[in-house]
Order: C-alpha cells, then sequence, then structure tokens
C-alpha cells in the first residue's frame, strides 16, 4: 500500500486469508454466488483471488478487481464463517490495493470518485441536495433523465424527494433530557442522514432524550468514512475518521442511526492501528444502546404487522439482530411479523446501485419476494442505503406497507402515549 498507513497491507492481507479452510459453508448465503453460481463470486472463491494476489501468484488482474467491486460488502459470509473470517476488512484492503494500484479507470470510476469527494464535504453535499431539491421541484431531473448514464437513472429511481429545508437544518448541539436524567450521549448525524433522513435524526434525538440522555451533537463532526473505506480509498477514509475523533473526543459514547455507519467507525482499529480502539470502543448503534440502558417502554400504541429488517452492517457487521426486535415488541398493538429474507442484503450496500444496477436489482428482488409473501403494514429498517432501497423497491413492486427507521416506530409509540 506504499505511503498510506493502514490495513491495506498485503502481509496482513495474507495472514487473514489463511483463516478461511475452504469448507464452503459460507456460499448459500452470499448473494451474489446465489445469483451467478460462479465460484469467483463467492466468499470462498474471492478469498482465493486476494491470498493470490497476497502472495504475487495472481496478478491484479481485471476479473480479480471485477469480483472485488462486485461484492456487495454485506458480509453475511462472516456470519455464516465457523473459522472468524474477517471477511469485511479483507475486502476494504484489498480494494485499498486496487485504488493504490490504479487498477480501476474509465468515466463510472471518476463519476464515482468525484460523487464520493462531494459526500466527503458537508457544505458541498448541502448545496448539492439543495440544487437536486430545486430540480425535484420544477422536474427539470425528469428532463434531464434520459441524457444520464444507465446507473444514474437507477439511482434517480431510488432517490427520495430531498426535504424541506426545516428537516435538513443542523441539528441542536445540546438535546436535553427528559425526566430524570440516566447520562449523556454524543449522537453522530451523518452526511446523507442529515441530508435525507433529518426527521430520523430528530426523532432519535427525541427518543434518547425520552429515555433520560442528554445528547451532544459537536457541530464540527463530519462524515464518518464509511463509504471511501468500501470504495477503496484509505487516505480519504483516514482523515475523516480522525476529524471525528476530534469531534467526539469529548463524549464517552457515540450513538450511531445508521448501521453503515457505525459498523465502519467501529472498524476504526484496522484503519488507524492504536489509536483508532478507544474511538471504536465508543460505538453503539441506536438500537443496542437503548436496549442495553433498558427502554423506558412507550405508553402509546401502534397497531400494525411490522417485518423488520436487518441491514447487513447491523446484523453482519456488528452482532446486533436481538436489540432492534426486542424495542418494536416493546409497543403496545405491534406485532412483528418475520420474514424469510430479513438477514439478506437488500442490494443498496453503499453505492452499490450505482456501479452495479443489475445486480443490485436481482438481490432486491429476492427481498421484495419475501416480503410480498409477508404482507407487513410497515417495514423497519436502521440504515439510509436499505430505506431508500427497500422503499424503492416497494413503490415499483406496488407493496402497500411504509418503510421506516425502527427509531421513528418507537417515538410515534412516545408522542401518540404523550397525546393520550
Ligand atoms: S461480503 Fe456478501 S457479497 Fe461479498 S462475498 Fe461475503 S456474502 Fe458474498
Ligand atoms: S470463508 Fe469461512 S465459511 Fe467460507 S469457505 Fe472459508 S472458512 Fe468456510
Amino acid at each position: 500500500m506504499g505511503s498510506v498507513p493502514g490495513p491495506a497491507h498485503l502481509g496482513d492481507l495474507y495472514e487473514k486469508s489463511l483463516d478461511c479452510v475452504h469448507c464452503g459453508l459460507c456460499l448459500s448465503t452470499c448473494p451474489t454466488y446465489r445469483e451467478t453460481g460462479r465460484e469467483n463470486s463467492s466468499p470462498r472463491g474471492r478469498i482465493y483471488l486476494m491470498r493470490g494476489v497476497a502472495e504475487g501468484r495472481i496478478p491484479l488482474s481485471d476479473t480479480v478487481v471485477d469480483e472485488a467491486f462486485l461484492c456487495l460488502g454485506c458480509r453475511a459470509c462472516e456470519t455464516a464463517c465457523p473459522s472468524g473470517v474477517q471477511f469485511g476488512a479483507m475486502l476494504e484492503e484489498t480494494r485499498a490495493e486496487v485504488e493504490n494500484r490504479g487498477a480501476r479507470r474509465g468515466a463510472p470510476v471518476r463519476l464515482e470518485r468525484i460523487g464520493l469527494r462531494v459526500v466527503a464535504n458537508a457544505r458541498v453535499l448541502h448545496a448539492a441536495f439543495s440544487l437536486l431539491g430545486l430540480a425535484q421541484r420544477f422536474r427539470l431531473d425528469r428532463a434531464v433523465l434520459p441524457l444520464l448514464p444507465r446507473s444514474l437513472r437507477a439511482a434517480h429511481a431510488m432517490l427520495p424527494s430531498v426535504p424541506p429545508a426545516a428537516d435538513r437544518a443542523p441539528l441542536p448541539e445540546f438535546t436535553p433530557a427528559v425526566g430524570e436524567v440516566r447520562g449523556r450521549v454524543g449522537f453522530l448525524s451523518g452526511c446523507v442522514m442529515s441530508e435525507l433522513f433529518g426527521t430520523v435524526n430528530r426523532a432519535t434525538l427525541r427518543v434518547l432524550a425520552h429515555n433520560g440522555f442528554e445528547v451532544v451533537v459537536p457541530r464540527e463532526q463530519g462524515c464518518c468514512g464509511a463509504l471511501h473505506a468500501h470504495g477503496g480509498d484509505a487516505t480519504r477514509a483516514q482523515q475523516l475518521l480522525r476529524h471525528n475523533m476530534r469531534a467526539f473526543a469529548g463524549v464517552d459514547t457515540i450513538v450511531v442511526n445508521s448501521a453503515g455507519c457505525g459498523a465502519s467507525m467501529r472498524g476504526a482499529q484496522d484503519w488507524l492501528p492504536g489509536e483508532g480502539a478507544a474511538y471504536a470502543s465508543k460505538v453503539r448503534d441506536v438500537s443496542e444502546f437503548l436496549d442495553a440502558a433498558g427502554l423506558r417502554a412507550p405508553a402509546g400504541r401502534i397497531d400494525a404487522r411490522v417485518c423488520y429488517d436487518d441491514p447487513c452492517h447491523l446484523v453482519h457487521g456488528q452482532q446486533v439482530a436481538a436489540a432492534p426486535r426486542r424495542l418494536l415488541e416493546a409497543i403496545d398493538g405491534l406485532e412483528l411479523v418475520a420474514h424469510r429474507d430479513a438477514a439478506s442484503c437488500c442490494g443498496a450496500a453503499g453505492i452499490y446501485n450505482l456501479t452495479h444496477p443489475d445486480m443490485s436489482a436481482a438481490v432486491l428482488d429476492r427481498k421484495l419476494d419475501a416480503l410480498a409473501e409477508a404482507d407487513p403494514d410497515v417495514i423497519a429498517t436502521g440504515n439510509p442505503g436499505c430505506l431508500m432501497q427497500i422503499r424503492g423497491g416497494v413503490a415499483k413492486r406496488g407493496l402497500r406497507a411504509l418503510v421506516v427507521h425502527p427509531v421513528e416506530l418507537l417515538d410515534e409509540a412516545y408522542r401518540a402515549g404523550h397525546a393520550g
């Protein structure tokens, strides 16, 4: 990896690859293997390729690069693996190596890099969403749609309307607790969450406050760097990580409501060995945090059948599956309905639905089949990419379910209790 510090050392990649004993138990859980049936597109096949690259036996050819980026990074293989393979870390190391050697080229790759630069800068991102909001309001986005590349047209179909300015305004720097104070936490407002899911962020603050927690939202925080780490931009991922480490230095716990951000922040020690560990240990998904703290039971009811859908970066990346279900079950009237594909990827995977629209759509289709079968009133999932992807899929299929973040249901139940 040359001058870039962090996880992308081929010796480290080689060491990690030795954990794989080639048993194949992960294959049936891998969305890209399920779609293609190709060994190279399976976890075991990819590990073979990555190990070959680390040993210098296999060149960093188009096949290796294509497979490294066809992988969704969903980490379902980690959950299935009895041997403790750290697939997510290996994948990020490989992608960083690909970027470092300039092995990925072409217009879509340049577009992707521009997009990631925009995401890294909160002001530029805010301006970009303001422009998009204007274009949506005057339907200019539809006018230019035929001129856009296919991947951007597919992304447009998933993109929600940009919310009004009030929802995109900065969160209060301090939210007081309601009732007896149980503690103080920091909150990651996030880049995409702030622009497209401001209402979810505000609901999260209210739910934390209602549970007795003071919430600090450091003004100087920025993007967590997850998308950059997934895309192989090690340098920028490390810069963003360091920036937020300083921003959150004053709190012991950082609550996150975006599973992708939380998983990446929890992997900080891989990117910044030594200094990243303390930061990583502070991070908690909001569901895990409230469940561990002991949820104050909501007084209001929600009469609805709800399917909870696990974001990959929560269930596989952070091993959090029971906590969000327990929180939802604490709401009176709410019936939690299982569906058979809850822990599989929805195909959003960061910007995967932009870079690999066909595979993303095929992966989403399986999920929608399972959800259509369960026929819930509401689908709850705790990650912005999953919210957009599943909402887009539900609309396209004509399913009747609302798609929301679990904290929105908790917030609604607390509000209904107050109103009652
Ligand atoms: S991360 Fe997901 S897509 Fe990639 S190899 Fe593992 S299971 Fe397959
Ligand atoms: S990654 Fe794990 S489950 Fe998959 S083949 Fe290797 S050892 Fe087996």
